[in-house]
């Protein structure tokens, strides 16, 4: 049985006296939540909202790091940096660091496989553009970004990580995809992880949906099948969240 998870991404959002506001707002609602809850602010601001979380069971994540560990690599993050300020998850591959900051697949798959030996369990973010989705080319397009960020990543390390389904034209747009083609695509992703692993991984691993999720289409989306919980942008900057988590 794979438990639900929603992870809020705060994105380039919340100063420390502004996240110390809103965990305040948000953590006792959600402390002992059916689903696992994750908070990820900025990098900057992850002990301060730790401090804010202690006694309560929501976990930490990053929303990127790097992939070596210390050297000359200017305003980079260390993994061994967001294990010392105990961070439990990290979002990689998240469409705005590949659109905005030129991230490949390749340098994902680095990533990823340093967060594993880190032990810091990755978020690997997937999805297609609208013009993908309207060329019809959505399946091969998002396999082939899971194939290629999973090189050299075992199966057993697969059955821990989050992959999110964040088609780019429902981030951030309030454009929510349906609940059948989220529902198609996590369960496309499923069969891949399958066909490149083996059933026990594929039935293991969690898929998160993301794109406009909100307490209106909470509920229809986190019933799927094959969803495993979300990956909330907008709406985990405020009091929102409390509802899309309780939505299961
Ligand atoms: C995101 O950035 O991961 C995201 C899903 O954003 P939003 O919920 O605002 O669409």
């Amino acid at each position: 049985m794979r438990q639900m998870i929603i992870a809020g991404n705060w994105k380039m959002n919340k100063t420390i006296t502004e996240a110390k506001v809103l965990v305040s707002e948000l953590k006792e609602e959600l402390n002992g939540a059916e689903a696992e809850v994750v908070f990820c602010p900025s990098t900057l601001v992850v002990s301060s909202v730790k401090e804010e979380l202690k006694g309560t069971d929501i976990k930490i994540g990053a929303q990127n790091m790097y992939f070596e560990e210390s050297g000359a690599f200017t305003g980079e993050t260390s993994p061994l940096m967001l294990k010392d300020l105990g961070v439990n998850y990290v979002i990689l591959g998240h469409s705005e660091r590949r659109n905005i900051f030129g991230e490949s697949n390749e340098l994902i798959n680095k990533k990823v496989v340093k967060a594993f030996e880190t032990e810091i369990t990755p978020i690997l973010c997937v999805g297609e553009s609208l013009e993908v989705r309207k060329s019809g080319k959505e399946v091969s397009f998002v396999s082939e970004q899971i194939e290629k960020c999973l090189v050299e990543v075992k199966d057993e390390q697969v059955k821990n990580m989050v992959i999110a389904y964040e088609p780019i034209w429902a981030i951030g747009t309030g454009e929510t995809a349906t609940s059948e083609q989220a529902e198609d695509m996590c369960k496309e992703i499923r069969n891949l992880i399958e066909k490149l692993y083996n059933t026990d991984t594929a039935s293991t691993v969690r898929i998160q949906y993301g794109g406009s999720v909100k307490p209106a289409n909470a509920k229809e989306i986190l019933s799927m099948p094959n969803i495993d919980g979300a990956l909330v942008g907008g709406a985990a900057l405020k009091k929102d969240f409390i509802d899309i988590v309780k939505a299961i």
